[in-house]
């Protein structure tokens, strides 16, 4: 597949702009604003292809009126179940898009949790999953339930684990830095904050990550795992017996951090 570049928006969005094989299109994934994308097109002299949506929050939507101003005739994807002006193509879970130019078929999946329609896209090694799962945490459950939320990261989870993660956001550093928290003896974790680190000095985007790295790091993806639980509990207090509760209470101990 073509090329994904991360154009950087507000204090820490990511618009993903994917590049056709030929190079002169772009498709970009949420644009919450439309100035760096238009800049990015005007300085690269591409021409805007496609807009895919995963969640109808501003920071991820704001560009797409703006943007079709420039580009009318341009495909807007994203949630059935959220209201989001400017779509011309509402999805719905499993639908396939293809984009035979950049040698790319994209499936759409539900994930609930952080808004009620929130979507992904996913191909055989990408996935496009906004603010759902970030590297070394997960997105705030603003509308949907504990439960909704780790469903939605086990629909995630279940995928190649080959798979490069384009999150929403560049919250890695601080995420690292409550997952060390709840695992403190994770070598993969320390070895993870190294990475990101040399990242960080070079000014380069954490992202994307590999879903091998985040099933090793990432908490609110282990919550089966010993010292997780023992932290949680520590943590609260209490003693608790499913994975789920485990989750909803790592995910309120996150809110408070
Ligand atoms: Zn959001």
């Amino acid at each position: 597949m073509a090329n994904i570049i991360a154009i950087p928006a507000f204090k820490d969005n990511y618009i993903w702009a994917i590049h056709s094989l030929e190079g002169s299109n772009l498709i970009v994934v949420d644009p919450g604003s439309a100035d760096p994308v238009l800049e990015y097109l005007h300085s690269n002299n591409l021409n805007l292809q496609s807009i895919l949506i995963t969640h109808h929050h501003w920071d991820h939507t704001g560009g797409i009126l703006a943007l079709k101003k420039h580009y009318p005739h341009i495909q807007v994807y994203g949630p059935l179940k959220e209201k989001i002006d400017g779509l011309t193509h509402p999805l719905q879970e499993n639908q396939k898009l293809s984009f035979p130019s950049f040698d790319m078929t994209l499936t759409v999946m539900d994930i609930p949790g952080h808004t009620l329609g929130h979507i992904a896209y996913f191909s055989s090694n990408h996935l496009f999953c906004g603010d759902t799962l970030f590297s070394c945490g997960c997105g705030k459950i603003f509308e949907g339930t504990p439960a909704q939320m780790a469903n939605s990261l086990e629909k995630i989870k279940k995928l190649s684990v080959n798979t490069q993660i384009y999150c929403g956001h560049e919250y890695t550093f601080s995420n690292i830095a409550f997952a060390q928290k709840v695992e403190p003896n994770n070598l993969a974790l320390k070895a993870r904050l190294n990475e990101v680190l040399k990242f960080q000095q070079q000014k380069l985007p954490t992202l994307p990550v590999s879903l091998e790295s985040e099933l090793r790091t990432n908490p609110f993806l282990r919550c089966q795992e010993k010292e997780v639980i023992q932290s949680v509990q520590d943590y609260w207090g209490i003693s608790l017996c499913s994975p789920l509760d485990i989750f909803a209470k790592l995910r309120e101990w996150k809110n408070q951090f």
